[in-house]
């Protein structure tokens, strides 16, 4: 009944090119979308296309696009049967039952660890393994809701760090960290609970077994980690609390709780190293020394989180420099406190 009113709004999770596409009935009338895209249904009364229009588009009419049983489907088929050019997870074009069609639909399939960890957490987009459409819905925060928990990820030379404590210094009194435990020793001007919450080892891996921690790591032989208590507190004062976390993280926090709205910080890469800029160092510092092949680092970097992560990501900050990416980054976040987003349908039922 929702899809009679047009009411059924999608996130798409996979780039679509209808012109490389020869399964559709009719090139021309296809649409083409980006990953990330929301794309509202008209109509979903053919089982294999539906009509859909992008949202912000100017262009009143529909277009064709695959249903999501039909892109899982045959997603499907192709994982279990290989193409004729025999690489797995291929995607190039071939025939199946007959019947030609686009290779893996050019949708991108969870590698199995994805796949494991996202069980029974949060939100999963879809069933099945292949990454097809998320319904959504918009949402805008309520003033006696617990503010959204922001989460910057970010690839090689963004240094997220830097940016969210800039823009929490800025404004301490809305936005904070989750304060980390670790357990290194107190120095002398520090105070629980402020910089740290100092735990034992032993206490520390109780946590790290109890999966208390969103995500933990080692530095210098102490453990460091930080807890889903730690954002909880965070939001109880209600302050927006914002995170840098490895992208994997995102598995725990992409909850109804939670609400995360996930901002990708990539660093703009210069075409060469002689128009190098400061911000697109990746170990920072030294900027002279920044090579043709750092550059090629960070390139893999930010296409590799793109690839894997980019159906989950809210919006991408290109970071020129430390100074404009953090003029950016309040105006997201104060957009995000007047402003309804897109969220999962699921978060909000
Ligand atoms: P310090 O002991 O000087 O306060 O912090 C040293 C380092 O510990 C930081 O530079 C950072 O690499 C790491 N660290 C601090 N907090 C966390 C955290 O919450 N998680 C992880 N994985 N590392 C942290």
């Amino acid at each position: 009944d929702r899809l009679k009113e047009s009411k059924v709004f999608m996130r798409a999770l996979f780039d679509y090119v209808p012109l490389e596409d020869k399964a559709t009935p009719c090139q021309e009338a296809g649409l083409p979308f980006k990953k990330g895209d929301i794309l509202q249904v008209v109509s979903h009364d053919d089982q294999t296309w539906w009509q859909a229009k992008r949202v912000g588009d100017s262009n009143l009419r529909a277009g064709l696009i695959p249903s999501k049983h039909f892109q899982e489907r045959y997603g499907r088929m192709f994982a279990l049967v290989p193409c004729w050019c025999r690489v797995q997870d291929c995607d190039c074009e071939g025939y199946f039952n007959g019947q030609y069609i686009a290779g893996l639909r050019r949708s991108f399939r969870l590698s199995r660890k994805d796949r494991q960890g996202s069980a029974g957490e949060g939100s999963d987009p879809g069933d099945s393994d292949f990454l097809t459409y998320e319904e959504v819905t918009r949402y805008q925060q309520r003033p006696n809701e617990r503010p959204r928990l922001v989460v910057l990820i970010g690839s090689l030379g963004a240094r997220i760090n830097e940016l969210k404590q800039r823009v929490i210094a800025e404004n301490p009194h809305r936005y904070a960290v989750a304060v980390p435990h670790t357990t290194r020793p107190k120095k002398p001007h520090e105070k629980e609970g402020v910089e740290y919450h100092f735990v034992t080892k032993q206490q520390f891996d109780t946590d790290v077994i109890n999966n208390k921690f969103i995500e933990h790591g080692e530095y210098k032989e102490n453990q460091y980690g930080t807890s889903i208590e730690a954002i909880r507190s965070v939001q109880a004062k209600s302050k927006m609390c914002i995170v840098d976390v490895q992208p994997e993280a995102l598995r725990r926090l992409r909850t109804t709780e939670f609400k995360p709205y996930v901002i990708f910080v990539k660093p703009r890469i210069p075409e060469s190293r002689r128009r190098r800029s400061a911000a697109t160092s990746p170990g920072g510092g030294d900027h002279g020394r920044t090579t043709d092949e750092d550059l090629q680092e960070m390139r893999q970097s930010a296409l590799q989180i793109e690839q894997q992560y980019g159906h989950v990501v809210d919006r991408v900050l290109i970071k020129e420099d430390s100074a404009s990416a953090c003029v950016e980054l309040r105006g997201i976040l104060e957009r995000l406190e007047r402003e309804a987003f897109w969220v999962p349908l699921c978060w909000v039922r």
